[in-house]
């Protein structure tokens, strides 16, 4: 399965096969379609799976790594979620706040989901391997640095491993 992202909570959730358990869950609630339109991007975080953004005391939107195992897409996706449900339920207009507490928790439930913090995706933890690049090389013993982010080259570097000066490749 591939995720089509950018797109809306609504889209998501009907890629995902999820509209049912959301529109369920949020069948009493006059905010709805705030939460149907809310945007949903895509991630380029190097190791969470997803996240939740707010701004102004409202949600503005989810972020997904698209890249995830379905699985992983349906849970994190409904996490995520559960905080936009809990922000706008609970702490409507205010900066939210305790992101995994009670309201959350309950979220959670009414949408059918264990209130557990995080999983573990092997696709992500690849992607993130893959996006290392060799940054340096030890003068010493030879062992490679690797790292998203290049090295600052006015700041001389030592290899933990040997106390070897490591050279910017
Ligand atoms: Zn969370
Ligand atoms: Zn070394």
């Amino acid at each position: 399965m591939k995720l089509l992202l950018p797109a809306t909570v609504r889209q998501v959730a009907g890629q995902l096969g999820v509209w049912e358990r959301i529109e369920s869950a949020l069948a009493d609630r006059d905010w709805i379609d705030e939460i149907a339109s809310l945007p949903v991007r895509p991630s380029r975080a190097a190791t969470r799976l997803g996240s939740y953004q707010q701004r102004g005391g409202s949600p503005r939107a989810i972020l997904l790594q698209p890249v995830l195992e379905p699985h992983l897409l349906r849970e994190t996706f409904l996490h995520e979620l559960a905080h936009a449900c809990d922000h706008r339920d609970n702490q409507a207009g205010r900066i939210y706040r305790r992101p995994h507490g009670e309201g959350w928790r309950d979220w959670m439930a009414r949408l059918g989901c264990r209130p557990e913090v995080r999983g573990h995706s092997a696709a992500l933890a690849m992607q993130y391997v893959s996006r290392l690049k060799t940054v340096a090389v030890c003068s010493r013993c030879g062992s490679e640095v690797r790292r998203l982010r290049r090295l600052n080259r006015r700041v001389r570097y030592l290899h933990a491993g040997c106390g070897g000066r490591l050279k910017p490749v």
